[in-house]
């Protein structure tokens, strides 16, 4: 197995290596001292890219302290002074776009045009779209307070910082994941801590260096770099909610360790998303789409196609057009500027597809393209993959893959379709395409997930204001969106009464009339009918009069 990340200890220890793809080894470096650090490789030439510091475990609690300390500032400045130093950041990406992707191709395999695509474009839009619109989308709300307002009262809803936010995230978009939820904790006037995958910390530090030279105040953004164990010491050092990006497991422990120190987390997990393909569809396009939702980023999105379910009288067509699009990308060995798709990003992911590709064959599947790494050539790569003949009891059809593997089934009636998407342990995306809008739709709300498309797939996480999360084991709460702009606050409720010169009419005393009272409270007010309440004003009036002895 190939190491992708190194951590070198420098004096007085000797080298030590970490191999980032086997967690439980990196948790158990012996010794880190002052001076470590992290070697970036390319996942497939191994050739050095870079190095950034690892941050020491104890390191990270001081971060959080001087994050505190400077967002205390940060947190008095306005929206729109915040979204100038985001549109700032913006001028400075636009100006080293290409650059910062091709930094983003190195450190994860993936062509550097679909850095542009899939990352840097949509984290553009969203930082804009939050720079503008996050004064009015935090602005204070009314709130209801039923027939209360006929005694002078009224409530209203404020958002105020959390205070440090720790952000956790994985490698497979090490730009647009924490950029996004960087950018909108900033904008709620947070500070951050954030702990990117140790595949890919050269990435995160120059999120970092783009956001100090827009003018972002000292400290207001930390990175601290490392494996499994900075992340777990960003939880344990006193940050106000962990936004986490990445597998369940992980994802478990990081709820149960924020459990014990009782912080709020969002979870964005792991996903096994389905298409379910109507008899009714575009063939061509959705065979082009089942394509591209499966392979991008070389099948490594939380979000990627990973079930493919089409109707039984179109499922001949359909997979020889999937074939035949899949043939046509390219996959050049050798690395080139503009290319389909790359390497896998480690080692360790390439060898779960191969373990479900081969359990698949192994048990009858039929690989109509791909179905093997490609071998004679370094590097992780693995070619685009089409299975028929499955059953859903394969771990292909179970758990997630993250790679380039597009299973395809057949089903005969929508019900049948529907108990298949909703078979899973997962529920993050899933789409259903058909010419009928009506009838998708109708399936749409019969499917377990967080987000259905209706003849879309994968890519509404690059729409900054609609809502982006799970349910089941893909996680917990949502990033993007109002919904994900107010995980990143905290709501306080704001009560007023108007007549402050008259007594609460249930406060003491409890004499006979102020049970008779309370029967009609109970009766006729708590029935939400102004009519009936107003029936109870006598008697109000009455207790109101009533001399206290
Ligand atoms: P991972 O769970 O191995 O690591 C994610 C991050 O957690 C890394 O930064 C890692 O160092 C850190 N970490 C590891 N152990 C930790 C601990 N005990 N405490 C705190 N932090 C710890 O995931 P990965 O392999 O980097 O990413 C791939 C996974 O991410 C896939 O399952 C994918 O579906 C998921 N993902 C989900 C979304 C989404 O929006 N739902 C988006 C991208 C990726």
């Amino acid at each position: 197995m190939t190491n992708d990340v190194k951590i070198n200890v420098k004096h007085p220890l000797p080298q030590v290596v970490l191999t980032c793809d086997n967690p439980r080894m990196a948790q158990s470096i012996p010794a880190k001292s002052p001076g470590a650090e992290i070697i970036v490789r390319h996942p497939a030439t191994r050739e050095e890219i870079g190095r950034a510091p690892l941050t020491m475990p104890e390191e990270v609690a001081r971060a959080v302290r001087r994050a505190r300390e400077a967002g205390a500032a940060w947190a008095m400045k306005s929206f729109r002074e915040r979204g100038r130093v985001i549109m700032a950041a913006r001028e400075i990406i636009l100006k080293e776009l290409d650059d910062i992707a091709l930094l983003i191709s190195r450190e994860t395999g993936k062509p550097s045009i679909e850095a542009i695509a899939m990352e840097m474009a949509p984290a553009l839009d969203l930082m804009q779209y939050f720079a503008r619109k996050t004064a009015s989308l935090l602005r204070p709300r009314r709130v209801s307070v039923g027939l209360y307002w006929t005694m002078g009262r009224s409530s209203y809803e404020i958002y105020k910082p959390l205070g440090v936010v720790g952000v956790i995230s994985p490698w497979n978009f090490p730009w647009a994941t924490p950029l996004d939820e960087v950018v909108m904790a900033l904008m709620a006037g947070n500070a951050v801590v954030l702990k990117p995958s140790e595949l890919t910390p050269l990435t995160a530090l120059k999120i970092n260096d783009v956001l100090s030279r827009a003018g972002l105040p000292k400290n207001v953004l930390q990175v601290v770099t490392g494996d499994g164990s900075t992340g777990a010491a960003l939880v344990a050092s006193g940050v106000d909610k962990i936004m986490f990006t990445g597998s369940v497991p992980t994802g478990r422990r990081v709820a149960e360790a924020a459990a014990k120190y009782l912080i709020p987390v969002v979870l964005e997990l792991g996903g096994k998303d389905p298409m379910i393909v109507l008899d009714d569809a575009n063939i061509t396009n959705a065979a082009r789409a089942a394509v591209w939702g499966a392979f991008a980023n070389c099948g490594q999105s939380c979000s990627s196609l990973e079930r493919c379910y089409v109707h039984e009288s179109i499922a001949a067509e359909f997979t020889a057009e999937v074939v035949k699009e899949t043939k046509r990308l390219r996959q050049p060995t050798a690395g080139a500027a503009t290319t389909d798709l790359g390497p896998m990003s480690s080692e360790r992911q390439l060898s779960i597809v191969e373990r479900h590709v081969n359990q698949a064959i192994n048990n009858g599947a039929v690989a109509l393209t791909g179905g093997e790494r490609l071998r004679d050539v370094a590097g992780p790569f693995y070619p685009p993959t089409v299975l028929t003949n499955l059953t859903h009891e394969m771990d292909v059809m179970r758990e997630e893959t993250f790679g380039p593997v597009l299973p395809i089934m057949t089903f005969s009636t929508d019900d049948e379709a529907i108990r298949l998407a909703n078979d899973s342990d997962f529920g993050l995306t899933a789409s259903v395409w058909t010419n009928n809008i009506g009838r998708g739709q109708q399936l749409a709300r019969q499917i377990d997930a967080g987000t259905v498309m209706i003849n879309e797939v994968l890519y509404t996480h690059a729409i900054a204001q609609t809502p982006w999360g799970g349910t089941k084991q893909s996680g917990l709460g949502r990033t993007h969106g109002e919904s994900g702009l107010l995980e990143l606050v905290r709501a306080q409720h704001v009560h007023v009464n108007r007549l402050p010169f008259l007594p609460d009419l249930w406060w003491f005393n409890y004499d006979e009339g102020a049970g008779e009272l309370f029967r009609g409270f109970a009766r006729k007010f708590a029935s939400g009918s102004l009519v009936q309440a107003s029936l109870l004003l006598p008697r109000m009036i009455r207790r109101w009069r009533q001399p206290r002895n």
